[in-house]
């Protein structure tokens, strides 16, 4: 059982994070915002993966004009993307979005901040500070011919370089954190508490490091990711050792699995990662054996096609695909399903029990109807 870091709740639309609530998945278009078609379609693809949140990029003003008849037609809430330019928050808040992601030391001076903060605070808008490893800001991103980080300790708005010191005294993670203190005092100053904090790196130990650094900081919700984290097989492998980490001691309250791939991919991983830890039930979860000597059946391929049929199945079960009949009902006996492999035939079994045997080519269908069928 885990037991997860208390933190302050927010809302966004119809989704609470933090508290209680359950962790929430989500992702990001890859769309030309201005393109409200194209983003819309892919916002509902990524509902239909159960996607609970999407973030979209603001890169100018026709895209936070878009933004408006985005937000109208969209089943999910929405959360905007913005760098720099204070202007594009407020036209994205007048044209109706769920939340913000932005930080306030770079947008300019204080007089937008306090526009934009006035603003959120007045429509209930939550914004998301996050802090990226490869975005610091300058003052902390100097390094030396080493390439080594030189930062000394001090405050955080009066960093002194040091030339001489050629130690390492304050770790990357560390600096994320000291970034993340600050964007969050800019709000706090200005009486504004609904936020949410992330600390991105590419490198899982140090996104590992500076979450648990700021846990224990701040009462805030966590949004977590590991970015840049790469193609499908690398982003999912780093992603699950970074989330996964930080999630079993209890930190996070909401997810991003980065992917470089279609983004509707990236919300079947993060439910994957929180099944994983038993912290979401959500769909079918799905597990093979190893294969081994006794394997009687095409079972890579049968697996494979196991889960295609079933991932959109928005039943909370467990579907075994085993590769023997001797020992797979068995060894599977806590799943609600399952298949067992013999020669040109297999057994569909439930909860360990034989239930049915069936011609190869026809395992799948039958396994389909006892499944939609069953009252479980
Ligand atoms: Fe081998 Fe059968 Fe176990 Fe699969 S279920 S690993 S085939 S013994």
């Amino acid at each position: 059982m885990i037991n997860r870091r208390k933190s302050k709740e927010i809302q966004i639309g119809n989704v609470k994070i933090g508290g209680n609530n359950p962790i929430s998945v989500q992702s990001m278009c890859n769309t030309d915002t201005r393109d409200v078609a194209a983003t819309l379609e892919q916002i509902h693809k990524m509902k239909d993966r159960g996607c609970e949140l999407v973030r979209l990029a603001v890169l100018n003003k026709d895209a936070a004009e878009a933004i408006k008849d985005i937000v109208k037609n969209s089943p999910l809430p929405l959360i905007a993307d913005i760098h720099f330019d204070y202007r594009l928050a407020i036209q994205c808040i007048n044209n109706g979005i769920n939340a913000l992601r932005l930080n306030p030391g770079n947008i300019g001076k204080r007089e937008n901040v306090e526009k934009v903060v006035a603003l959120a605070k007045q429509q209930n808008i939550p914004i998301r500070i996050g802090v990226n490893a490869g975005s610091l800001e300058k003052r902390f991103q100097e390094s030396n011919e080493s390439g080594k980080w030189k930062v000394e300790s001090g405050k955080s708005n009066n960093f002194q370089l040091s030339t001489f010191n050629f130690q390492l005294t304050n770790s990357l993670a560390e600096l994320m954190v000291e970034s993340a203190l600050d964007h969050i005092k800019i709000l706090e100053d200005l009486d504004f508490d609904l936020i949410k904090v992330s600390l991105k790196s590419s490198d899982v130990l140090t996104t590992i490091e500076a979450y648990r650094l700021i846990a224990e900081k701040i009462p805030y919700p966590l949004h977590l990711g590991v970015t840049e984290a790469g193609t499908m097989r690398q982003g999912l492998i780093k992603s699950s050792i970074g989330l996964g980490t930080l999630l079993a001691e209890g930190i996070g309250d909401t997810i991003r699995v980065s992917l470089t791939e279609d983004p509707v991919e990236e919300v079947t991983a993060g439910f994957d990662i929180l099944k994983g830890l038993g912290l979401r039930e959500k769909g079918v979860n799905f597990i093979s054996c190893p294969t081994c000597g006794r394997t009687q059946i095409d079972l890579i391929n049968l697996a494979k096609r196991v889960e295609e049929k079933f991932k959109n199945l928005d039943k909370p079960i467990t579907i075994a695909t085993m590769g023997c009949a001797v020992n797979g009902p068995g060894e599977a006996r806590h799943a609600d399903f399952g298949i067992a492999g013999g020669i040109g035939e297999g057994y569909i079994f439930k909860k360990g029990e034989i239930i049915a045997r069936v011609p190869e080519n026809q395992l799948l269908e039958k396994l389909e109807e006892i499944i939609i069928n069953s009252s479980i």
